[in-house]
């Protein structure tokens, strides 16, 4: 029996992990889960899955969350705060962690899990976008083993060698990675009509349904970007050994391309809980729920090549991955504050990139050593953001 810690259960890919879990009580059992404020939803789970500790991030809302346990007599220990997400995570009965917190949140919680030596399954992708290296190296140390759940990371794993393992692809005869996006809502909307777009047409995807951040990085492309440099470190390979390829039927994951010529592609229906059930029973292979692919009903597969004067967040994700960590962590902090920005309708859709861009051309290199620089300098960086948002109202 697997004991599994959740972070950010009620989420898009928290729900999702729950419910390939709840298809297997012979294998897995929830040790602890949060939220941040979504206490209700917390609750509910904790009724299903009877956890032993639940974790309520935002303080305001404990005590709230703490009188609905009381009354559906969860028996689960409620604590409060980011702090008591290291416990949940470091404890010693705790096999799994499934990093799905959105943002720069995530970093410190899955780094513990990581270097507790755990089995991570790694949603978070802006926890390796923000600290690369450091993160990686930290995965060697502690001999964790670090598993993608993002679909296309997961294809690529699926593609890869037996022999695959951080930062040693390179020696596999890999030619290059090949990471498909669907191009989002806006793939084919004039380009004069951007700025007007509202986050409910950013967030109205049409393959997939997720949280309202990444939804709107789908929109703009900035999560291809994240993915680009996520792909750098989890597979060791530099920026111009991954091409960005539109695929508008998410139905192609991502292929890897060999030195002899030959592509390898992980297909499937559009449904995280295919690339959560791998990882999961990892290197078993179990059960998803997801309907397997029909063939007969497939008309369509097009490809395409992204348009950078449509997406620039793209653009500048690559020129950031070539840039170097500093580069990477400064658009990581600059798009979340831009993000959050334009979800609170501060800023127009157009908005994101120029604030991104902005931000970036005035980052200058340093050398971010350590876990504690790294946070420091995302903080800056969302001050000087932040001074730019209030600048441009
Ligand atoms: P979501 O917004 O649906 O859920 C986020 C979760 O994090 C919630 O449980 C929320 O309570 C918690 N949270 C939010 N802010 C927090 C904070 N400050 N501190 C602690 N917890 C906090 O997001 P999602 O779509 O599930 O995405 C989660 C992560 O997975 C993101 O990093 C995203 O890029 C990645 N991801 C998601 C998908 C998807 O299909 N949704 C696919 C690939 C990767
Ligand atoms: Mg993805």
């Amino acid at each position: 029996m697997q004991k599994i810690t959740v972070l950010g259960a009620t989420g898009s890919i928290g729900l999702n992990t729950l419910d390939v879990v709840a298809c297997h009580a012979d294998k897995y059992q929830v040790f602890a889960l949060t939220c941040h404020r979504q206490v209700e939803t917390l609750i509910r789970q904790a009724i299903i899955h009877q956890p032993e500790y639940l974790v309520i991030t935002d303080p305001d809302y404990y005590s709230q969350g703490k009188e609905l346990a009381r009354q559906a007599n969860v028996t689960a220990e409620v604590l409060a705060g980011s702090d008591a997400l290291i416990h949940i995570v470091e404890h010693a009965d705790v096999d799994c962690v499934m990093a799905a917190i959105v943002g720069a949140a995530g970093l410190l919680p899955t780094l513990s899990a990581v270097k507790a030596g755990k089995k991570v399954l790694l949603a978070n992708k802006e926890s390796l976008v923000m600290s690369g290296s450091l993160f990686i190296q930290e995965v060697h140390k502690s001999g964790a083993l670090l598993l993608p759940i993002d679909s296309e990371h997961n294809a690529i794993f699926q593609c890869l060698p037996a022999t695959y393992l951080y930062g040693q692809a390179q020696s596999s005869g890999i030619d290059k990675i090949l990471l498909t996006g669907s191009g989002g809502p806006f793939l084919n909307t004039p380009i004069s009509e951007l700025a007007s777009k509202t986050p409910q047409q950013a967030c109205a995807h049409p393959n997939w349904d997720m949280g309202r951040k990444i939804s709107v990085d789908s929109a703009t492309m900035m999560n291809k970007g994240l993915e680009l440099i996520e792909a750098c470190w989890l597979f060791g390979l530099l920026p111009q050994q991954i091409e960005v390829v539109i695929h508008p039927q998410s139905v192609i994951h991502s292929m890897v391309q060999y030195n002899d010529g030959s592509v390898l592609a992980q297909l499937g229906n559009p449904d995280m809980r295919t690339p959560i059930a791998h990882a999961l029973g990892y290197p078993e292979r179990i059960d998803s729920g997801v309907n397997k692919l029909d063939f007969s009903n497939m008309r369509n597969f097009s490809f395409e090549q992204p348009d950078f004067k449509r997406f620039p967040n793209l653009r500048l994700a690559i020129e950031a991955a070539n840039q170097g960590q500093y580069a990477s962590t400064a658009l990581n902090a600059a798009n979340e504050v831009a993000v959050e920005a334009f979800l609170q309708g501060r800023i127009s859709f157009t908005d994101i990139a120029r604030l991104n861009n902005d931000v970036l051309q005035r980052t200058s290199s340093l050398s971010l050593d350590s876990i504690d620089a790294v946070i420091e300098f995302d903080q800056q960086i969302r001050d000087q953001a932040q001074h730019y948002l209030q600048g441009a109202a």
